[in-house]
């Protein structure tokens, strides 16, 4: 399986960590074809009852080899603009398993969806039903909808990165529901095909889900009493991964078994749009030890990579594991440091307070789980061309999207002529 030791070096379904940086360099973005794979099959096992459509939420990683075998492997596609519509088209997939969601879609994106033939956009406002309705007449065409629905589901167990409660800019509120099914039946060119609710993210216990079914159900009730039949609901992504040690990732099939009952009850057909647990697992970020710097108070161990490349640990606190990738080198003593980056800016880490086998100038560490808004978060800030993807599929590696140059970020700049 996907990242294992061999004699001790670390190696991305069988290939070697440590030759893909000496090959292509670091920092560098390595994902395994298999653990993707992986991870998608086992939410069609756990799901296999409820016959679900699962459309990858391609925010999470949109580079174009990993949509692709998502495709190929069944997957539809849940985009959120309409960059990511021109990538769902360009790697092939269905029109019609395209999902789009977002709080501020604009005309021109509708449009070009409805023209692309797109299963159905998720709307987050009244507002916006007769936005796509006008867009739709304008084209000439018909198009789905489902209604996001705020379920007002707070999941205060955990620290979620909450978005089904009244406090946030997602969805319409349930109190409010009603006059969205106004605008529904005054639209003439939108079907209403489902409803919608995506209630967080890194959610590790299925009883939310089954909250926000509920929820959710009461509401397709409504919708029958009258007279508008829908044949979907989407219970959205935000299956939690496993970043800490002694975490556990959210079983696919505890999720199904808590919308079951509502999903069985309606016979309507569930649409998953995971991102996390689909890509995170099956990336590393791989960085090279520029220098060891002891000060008073703490070791800091200076990387190659920096918030530039992974900007999950300086935007949300988040953590990643890290681990080098040869634990032959160094022997076993460890020593308590934090991996920060070049870029300036005390915010600017990747990891901090943890115990590492104190690595020297020169060795390489990968810092796990970082499939998943990693390289689509990734800027040019420094003036740090970005860094390259590579993809493990069948014990051969691909670049699949090349090192940027600093002549790739020049390129659109230039000095006006009055100051030549
Ligand atoms: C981001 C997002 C997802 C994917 O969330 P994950 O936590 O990566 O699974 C799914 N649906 C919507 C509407 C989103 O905004």
């Amino acid at each position: 399986m996907a990242f294992e030791r061999v004699k001790g070096n670390l190696a991305c379904d069988g290939v070697s960590l440590a030759e893909l940086a000496e090959r292509h360099g670091t920092p560098l973005y390595v994902y395994s074809g298999e653990t993707l794979l992986a991870n998608i099959r086992r939410l069609h096992g756990g799901f296999r009852d409820l016959n679900p459509l699962i459309a990858f939420s391609i925010k999470a990683n949109s580079n174009l080899a990993i949509i692709r075998l998502a495709v190929r492997e069944g997957c539809g596609l849940d985009i959120v603009s309409v960059g990511e519509l021109q990538r769902a088209l360009r790697v092939g997939v269905d029109p019609g398993k395209i999902i789009f969601a977002g709080v501020g879609k604009t005309d021109d994106e509708i449009s070009q969806a409805i023209q692309a033939g797109i299963g159905m956009f998720n709307v987050e406002s009244t507002g916006e039903i007769a936005m796509i309705d006008s867009a739709a007449k304008r084209l000439g065409r018909r198009t789905g909808i489902a209604l996001r629905v705020n379920p007002n589901v707070k999941a205060d167990t955990h620290k979620y990165i909450t978005t089904g409660t009244t406090e946030n800019k997602f969805g319409i509120d349930f109190a409010l529901i009603d006059s969205a099914i106004e605008a529904v039946k005054a639209a003439e060119a939108v079907d209403l095909v489902g409803l919608h609710c995506h209630i967080g993210s890194q959610i590790l216990d299925a009883n939310p889900y089954r909250l926000a079914a509920e929820r959710l159900g009461e509401v397709v009730d409504r919708l029958r009493e009258q007279g508008l039949d829908i044949t979907h609901i989407n219970f959205g992504g935000g299956h939690g991964i496993a970043y800490e040690e002694g975490q556990t990732a959210l079983d696919p099939a505890q999720v199904a078994e808590a919308i079951q009952p509502t999903v069985k009850r309606l016979g309507i057909q569930p649409i998953l749009e995971p991102g996390r647990s689909l890509a995170g697992p099956a990336g590393v970020f791989l960085t090279c030890v520029i220098n060891v710097k002891r000060g008073v108070a703490k070791t800091f161990v200076i990387v190659d990579g920096a918030m530039n490349d992974l900007l999950r640990p300086s935007l949300y606190s988040a953590h990643h594991r890290v681990t080098p990738v040869s634990d032959v080198a160094r022997g076993n003593t460890r020593t308590e440091v934090d991996i920060v980056g070049p870029v300036c800016e005390s915010g600017d880490f990747l990891a901090k307070d943890r115990l590492l086998p104190l690595p020297e100038a020169g060795d390489l560490l990968a810092v796990l789980d970082a499939g998943a808004y990693g390289m689509v978060m990734a800027s040019n800030y420094n003036s740090r061309p970005r860094a390259a993807e590579i993809l493990v599929l069948d014990g051969e590696a691909h670049v699949v999207r090349r090192r940027e140059t600093m002549d790739d970020l020049l390129t659109l700049e230039s000095i006006p002529h009055t100051l030549r």
